[in-house]
């Protein structure tokens, strides 16, 4: 493994190489595990809650960063659970955008609080978000999280629009029998709106309580129900390198993205590391295998030791998950405490 900061051997892109040569330079970190949907296929019973003091303090998390930005880290994305529940959310965000040589600040969020926050998350730099729609019908949204909640979201989705941001993307876990004869009227959004549609495979995390091999579908089937559309053409995309293949619609002013962790993964140009809720680095989203980060910082660890645990990590990053279709694998954490 190589570092390219202090190491000498100047690289193309930030972050530390592991040992499949992969540039490790993006973190996911999740803000808390609460969440005020309760999705089926992510959470969905309410589950035992960590407590405030479990969680890692802005300020242990500022620190994480600068030293994770030191080593490369260029991106950061806040999820959860929903971030925008996690309280002085904005002051924190405002802290991290002036942490030198970070980049890129992006959030991933369910919308319900959106259109309260869209001002202040672009104030504070955020330029890019996530916004989780698995529909576009009010009723089956209410079946699908639990909340009568549609248009609330909606509106938060246009008031960022309104407001500016650089990019919106929709992700859309992909599930049989509940929002399949759904994707043509998704993927039509993209003609009307300059948004990235996404579907996403539906991934085996938080064990059998959650995980329902029936409702797995293949990208290739996405695609090809969308295909009424019209044939669509390969689109690129700038920015550091995302796991979304892109396409475009004749006509359209947005882009359709699919992304195929179990299908066509792409652990081989994987290059995040992931920080839990309670303050746990993991560098695959679907292994078990973490590091106690909060011990280290709340035990007196110095930088060098909060150094050395992401250099260990990022040494232990597995090749793959190696997954394929109706596999549980050993990923037993809930996505809301992971960040999803
Ligand atoms: N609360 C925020 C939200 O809803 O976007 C952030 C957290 S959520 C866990 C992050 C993303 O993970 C969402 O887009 C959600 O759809 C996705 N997700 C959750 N469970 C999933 C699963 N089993 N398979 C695929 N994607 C999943």
């Amino acid at each position: 493994m190589q570092e390219t900061k202090g190491g000498g051997t100047p690289a193309v892109e930030p972050g530390i190489i592991d040992p499949f040569a992969r540039s490790i330079n993006y973190l996911r970190l999740s803000l808390t595990d609460q969440c005020n949907l309760r999705c089926r296929y992510c959470s969905p019973g309410a589950g035992r809650k960590l407590r405030r003091a479990d969680l890692l303090r802005y300020e242990e998390l500022l620190r994480f960063i600068r030293i994770a930005v030191d080593l490369g880290v260029r991106k950061v994305r806040l999820t959860g659970g929903e971030p925008l529940l996690r309280h002085d959310v904005l002051s924190f965000i405002t802290d991290l955008a002036a942490v030198p040589e970070l980049a890129d600040i992006r959030l991933t969020t369910n919308g319900v609080l959106l259109e309260r926050y869209a001002e202040g998350l672009y104030a504070a730099g955020i330029r890019k978000l996530n916004i989780s729609l698995d529909t576009l019908r009010p009723e089956r949204y209410h079946k699908i999280t639990g909340a009568d909640l549609f248009h609330q979201v909606w509106r938060g989705i246009e008031r960022a629009q309104e407001i500016g941001f650089d990019r919106i993307k929709l992700n859309i876990v992909a599930l049989r029998g509940v929002n399949d004869d759904e994707f043509v009227e998704l993927a039509r959004l993209t003609l009307v709106k300059p948004w990235q549609v996404r579907f996403i495979e539906f991934m085996p995390v938080g064990g059998a309580a959650v995980w329902d091999r029936s409702r797995y579908i293949p990208t290739t089937e996405i695609m090809e129900r969308i295909s009424v559309l019209g044939e669509p053409a390969p689109a690129s995309d700038s920015g550091i390198s995302g796991p979304a293949r892109l396409f475009r619609l004749p006509g359209s002013c947005g882009t359709l993205g699919f992304i195929s962790p179990i299908s066509n993964h792409f652990c081989d140009r994987c290059n995040r590391l992931r920080l839990t809720a309670e303050g746990m680095l993991r560098s695959c989203l679907l292994s078990d295998q973490q590091t106690d980060l909060k011990r280290i910082l709340r035990n007196g660890g110095d930088d060098e030791a909060v150094r050395a645990a992401i250099i260990e990590a990022i040494r232990h990053k597995p090749k793959g998950h190696g997954l394929k279709p109706g596999e549980t694998g050993d990923c037993h954490g809930r996505m809301s405490r992971i960040g999803g």
